[in-house]
């Protein structure tokens, strides 16, 4: 019996052994083999509006994406999705971190629209924790998130890092993901003051509930999630790589390296100046360019600049036309800015006064009127000479006539008084003989 009982024994502990291990292990299994954890934090909230212009607010919009995003998530096989907060509610950043590392996320995405303060800038961006893994899991994702953006032609603004002054990451939402050890993107969908991204967003919620969706599939990407109801399968997706940064990723703070043009051609009937213009950015890239008619002192509204090959890839050169006004001197300066809106400007070219055609052609049209009436009067004169001296003689002989007339008359007065006179004086001596 006791040679029997003991190998029993020992199974039996063997088996406890197992299904206690079996009964810690598997959770953790099944959440790192099946269960993607994903907390979305729709920005702002409560008394914290985020950003607005023209009837637009960024926490209404931010939370129509965010709810479109869980629920397209919801559509994938092996995903549990929380928003931070789903009611429009006062949330502190940090409490937003807590409540990821509560539910032990995989990942926290956080949702933004943007403004700038002159209105000038458009296209989106993504923000990532600016050391370590976080760096680059939110670098690895936010390049599957940016390519959604520029799919459907939304300029990228880059995929970025930004510190304080403590060489912390700007964003406290970023700041408190990396210190509760949860990754993290800030997601920039567009610019909400800005005509460029405008068609993105302005036929309304449709459009804020598409950007959600998108949110959603570029993190199935990254999980290489599925969905049945979706018909979709991502488990194969190529997830960009990202070396995990020995160093913090700093942000470039100085100015582009070079930015330099030249007027190649100016076109005198239109005042269309073709401009060639250079900027590198040793340590990004080029982002925008304007431009500027009076020496700098204002400048036209920002521009893309030609990244052909990469988003973090500019062109060396860009040619462009520009219309000049007429008749006026002109100071041509242009700008260029890089990833993280530094600009810098070139130096000043002088344009000499294009002078406006429509004047030059009024003005030969005015000297040719004159010409013309001078050579009319010139030929007037000419040709009237000899009939305006007759008229003036006709004029003088309607007084030499009558005068004439008068003085013959009177002639033929005396004539006739002195012939009458010799006649009488005849007849007289006729009759005294
Ligand atoms: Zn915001």
């Amino acid at each position: 019996m006791k040679q029997l009982f003991f190998p029993f024994k020992r199974f039996s502990i063997f088996l406890a052994v197992l299904f206690l291990l079996g009964a810690v292990l598997f959770p953790i299994m099944a959440k790192a083999d099946h269960t993607v954890v994903i907390v979305i934090d729709p920005g702002h909230g409560g008394k914290n509006l985020g950003a607005q212009y023209e009837g637009l607010t960024e926490k209404e919009m931010t939370m129509i994406t965010a709810k479109a995003m869980k629920e397209e998530l919801e559509k994938y096989e092996g995903v549990v999705v929380y928003l931070t907060h789903e009611g429009d509610e006062n949330m502190s950043i940090k409490d937003r971190a807590l409540f990821a590392k509560e539910r032990d996320a995989d990942f926290l995405f956080c949702l933004h629209y943007n403004m700038s303060e002159q209105h000038t800038l458009f296209g989106s961006e993504v923000w990532v924790p600016a050391q370590g893994e976080y760096y680059a899991k939110g670098f690895s994702f936010a390049q599957i998130q940016m390519k959604e953006f520029t799919d459907i032609g939304l300029y990228s603004r880059g995929i970025k890092t930004r510190l304080n002054d403590r060489d912390e990451d700007y964003y406290g939402i970023l700041r408190y993901c990396t210190q509760e050890s949860i990754p993290c993107a800030l997601i920039e969908h567009c610019h909400l003051d800005h005509p460029n991204d405008k068609p993105f967003y302005q036929q309304g919620e449709e459009q804020l509930k598409e950007f959600g969706r998108m949110d959603a599939t570029a993190a199935a990407k990254y999980f290489g999630l599925k969905s049945y109801e979706l018909d979709v399968d991502y488990s194969g997706f190529p997830v960009p790589e990202t070396k995990v940064p020995a160093d913090i990723v700093r942000p470039d703070k100085t100015e582009p390296d070079l930015c330099r043009m030249e007027v190649t051609k100016i076109d005198e009937e239109t005042g269309q100046a073709t401009v060639r213009m250079e900027a590198l950015d040793k340590d990004s890239y080029i982002l925008y360019y304007n431009y500027s008619l009076d020496g700098g002192n204002t400048f036209t509204m920002p521009e893309e600049w030609p990244r052909p090959d990469a988003w973090n890839q500019s062109a060396r050169e860009h040619t462009f036309t520009i219309i000049l006004p007429f008749d006026q001197p002109v100071t041509l300066v242009a700008g260029a800015c890089n990833g993280y809106d530094v600009w810098a400007q070139s130096s000043p070219v002088s344009i000499e006064p294009v002078p406006d055609p429509a004047r030059l052609r009024e003005e030969e049209r005015l000297a040719q009127e004159k010409a013309l009436r001078e050579a009319q009067k010139q030929y007037q004169e000419i040709t009237y000479e000899d009939p305006a001296g007759q008229e003036e003689s006709n004029g003088k002989s309607n007084w030499i006539f009558p005068a004439l007339l008068g003085v013959i008359f009177l002639c033929m007065i005396f004539v006739s008084f002195f012939m009458a006179r010799a006649i009488s004086s005849l007849l007289k001596g006729n009759k005294k003989r």
